[in-house]
């Protein structure tokens, strides 16, 4: 029998996966079975018109077996089958569907980049990953003879007419040797290709089955001492249908409660903790998609397993295309979990073209508008379940509003929360709405806990006239009320750094003549403290505390604190512009004053020094110098 040639491009696929060093070649056996899937519906479907194909359709099956003396592993099928001419044109040559993209894919990047191998579904070839021979045994419905077709890769083919009862198609894969890198031998074992066939071909619609060996008890015939029968041990073959066919999330929503899902979700996910949201689409129209969603209780729930990003899993038919797919939904959505499953999908995407497959972009925004709206509703049903979300994830949605410059920012701003004191938080949209007519602005106040941000002798004045304060206590909050630029029209107002509003122009006046007044005096103070501060004034918006710390320019203490744990020395000298401010009214103040009139310059050198570490203090930040400051202080005894 002659051997036949491959075409060139098949040869250079074929060459690809025989020396493949691809890590994912247990994809091979997914691309095999959906080939005996595929053919299974195409004789189920004649059935239903041709009375002749005899088969009904619970005899329709697939059967993978190994057999480790032999080294091989063959999976049938009962379905069309192949003529001679077929057997030729769709095994000789590289298929049209996946494998010609595929082989764009390569001819462009013209890089020998193997890891693009199993992004595609590169067919019957890759079953060359892990074999160096396969046989094809197949009949064609409908056909007398039967085709045997065999090939130990780039060589070529041979194809020859045989004897064959059976209808439909067995591929018998010669698993290659052992190497040092690889053991193919493993495949041959059966609770690798159950594994297999459980993660990739789960919901394929016909029966995988295995023989599977189990051991069973059985009476001996004899008896023991006490008369009861005697029992043994044996290892049985039987037969077992691996897959469980019908995927959860294709089934009618009637037939299946939010539970069940939530059941499902926690022993595949590992988690023992119930999701806290769940999102069921059934989109039919552009593009058709069935779709079942989680938000995981906790983000670290299946950490352990490795899965922290991008926890969808896409399947085209019940088939697994890809796991862990991170570019359906945005980053700020990345720990969604759960499974879409599209019949307009095909096997050969791979991550790149996700990216730029309209249909798969509109799936996307569809997705998210599910999972926002999912959320609003817990939001307002369920304000502590909310808001335990939001301590899980919160940052994934804050980072998404800073992302990109602000271009996410609209569709995320509904669903951040902040505290206005220790036990309540709000969205910034029920914060407008709250606000007093009086109100103008949105306050804000920056620390490490809402209780030292509330503390802040600056929000005393807001707080007197009865006016919320958002609490910002991570160091992305800053940015991310920056990317907002506002709420409903209202803009946002540091208590520590921006003009607080409440003085007339008069007023405003009025304290700038007073500085002016004071001019000597406060030269005096900010020399006496130094470096520290680069100005000092009298403030306006103290009450009970004798002093605060205010900056100027954009950048705050926060972002301060923030960049102290920089990489780079640079990044870590950062320093905000600090402004110290002194409360005239009160008695602290007075003191200083007196001593500075009374011309002692020492008591009131030391006073100031005091005064700007305790404005310090109170802003949260770290004294630099303890040792100074305690002497300072203990000069006052
Ligand atoms: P694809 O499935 O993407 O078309 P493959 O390389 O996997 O590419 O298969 C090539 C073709 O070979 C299939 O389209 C099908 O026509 C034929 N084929 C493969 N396996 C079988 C099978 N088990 N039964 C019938 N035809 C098959």
């Amino acid at each position: 029998m002659s051997k036949k040639q491959f075409k060139a491009e098949s040869k250079r696929l074929l060459d690809l996966m025989i020396n493949s060093i691809y890590t994912n070649k247990e994809i091979f056996l997914r691309e095999i079975i959906s080939n005996a899937s595929d053919a299974i519906d195409k004789l189920c479907y004649l059935s239903l018109t041709d009375e002749q194909v005899g088969l009904s359709r619970s005899d329709f099956r697939i059967d993978v077996s190994a057999d480790k003396d032999a080294r091989t592993i063959t999976v049938k099928d009962n379905g069309i089958g192949m003529s001679m001419q077929e057997a030729e044109n769709n095994l000789g040559v590289i298929a049209k569907s996946g494998s010609g993209a595929f082989k764009e894919e390569m001819d462009s990047t013209k890089a020998e980049d193997l890891s693009i191998i199993g992004q595609f579904g590169v067919g019957f070839y890759s079953a060359f990953m892990v074999a160096d021979k396969v046989t094809v045994l197949t009949r064609k419905y409908g056909e007398e003879k039967g085709v045997k077709w065999e090939s130990s890769g780039a060589d070529g083919y041979t194809v020859s007419e045989i004897d064959r009862d059976q209808i439909g198609t067995e591929v018998i894969m010669h698993i290659k040797p052992d190497s040092d890198e690889e053991i193919y031998g493993s495949f041959l074992e059966t609770w690798k290709l159950r594994a297999l066939i459980k993660k990739y071909s789960d919901y394929v619609r016909w029966p995988i089955i295995m023989e599977v060996e189990r051991s069973e008890s059985y009476e001996t015939g004899e008896k023991n001492d006490d008369g009861s029968p005697k029992m043994a041990y044996r290892t049985v073959k039987q037969e077992e249908t691996i897959n469980s066919m019908i995927p959860i999330w294709q089934r009618a929503k009637s037939e299946v409660t939010d539970d069940d899902c939530i059941a499902w979700y926690k022993e595949k996910h590992h988690d023992v903790k119930d999701p806290c949201a769940l999102v069921r689409i059934n989109a039919e129209g552009t593009v058709s998609y069935k779709a079942m969603l989680f938000v995981p209780g906790e983000e670290h729930g299946s950490q352990f397993y490795g899965e922290t990003k991008g926890g969808i899993t896409l399947y085209s038919n019940g088939v697994m295309i890809m796991e862990n797919c991170d570019k359906l939904v945005h980053d700020y959505f990345e720990f969604v979990k759960g499974v879409v499953d599209s019949p307009d999908l095909s096997l050969n995407i791979s991550r790149e073209l996700l990216q730029h497959d309209r249909q798969l972009r509109i799936m996307g925004q569809n997705i998210e508008k599910r999972v926002k709206g999912e959320l609003e509703k817990l939001m307002k049903e369920d304000r502590p379940k909310y808001e335990e979300f939001f301590r899980n994830y919160g940052v994934h949605i804050k980072c998404g509003v800073c992302d990109e410059y602000g271009r996410y920012k609209d569709f995320l701003r509904d669903l951040l929360i902040f505290y206005t004191s220790e036990d309540h938080q709000m969205t910034l949209k029920e914060y407008v709405e709250a606000m007093p007519e009086s109100q103008k602005v949105i306050y804000y106040a920056s620390s490490d806990s809402v209780k030292h941000a509330l503390s802040l002798p600056q929000c005393e004045d807001v707080r007197r006239r009865g006016y919320e304060i958002l609490c910002l206590t991570t160091p992305i909050d800053e940015m991310v009320l920056e990317a907002l630029h506002d709420q409903d029209g209202k803009s946002f107002c540091n208590v520590v750094t921006d003009d607080l509003g409440f003085d007339t122009e008069e007023e405003k006046k009025a304290a700038e003549e007073r500085d002016i007044e004071n001019k000597e005096f406060l030269d005096f103070v900010k020399e006496s403290v130094g470096d520290a501060v680069s100005k000092v004034r009298l403030s306006r918006k103290l009450a009970s505390q004798p002093c605060c710390l205010t900056t100027e320019g954009g950048l705050t203490l926060e972002m301060e604190k923030y960049f102290r744990r920089g990489p780079s020395p640079e990044m870590r000298n950062i320093r905000a512009t600090r402004i110290l401010e002194l409360n005239p009214e009160h008695k602290a103040f007075a003191a200083l004053k007196a001593a500075f009139d009374s011309g002692d310059k020492d008591r009131a050198k030391n006073l100031s020094l005091i005064l700007a570490r305790l404005a310090e203090l109170l802003a949260g930040a770290e004294i630099e110098d303890p040792a100074a400051f305690v002497s300072e202080v203990a000069e006052l005894f």
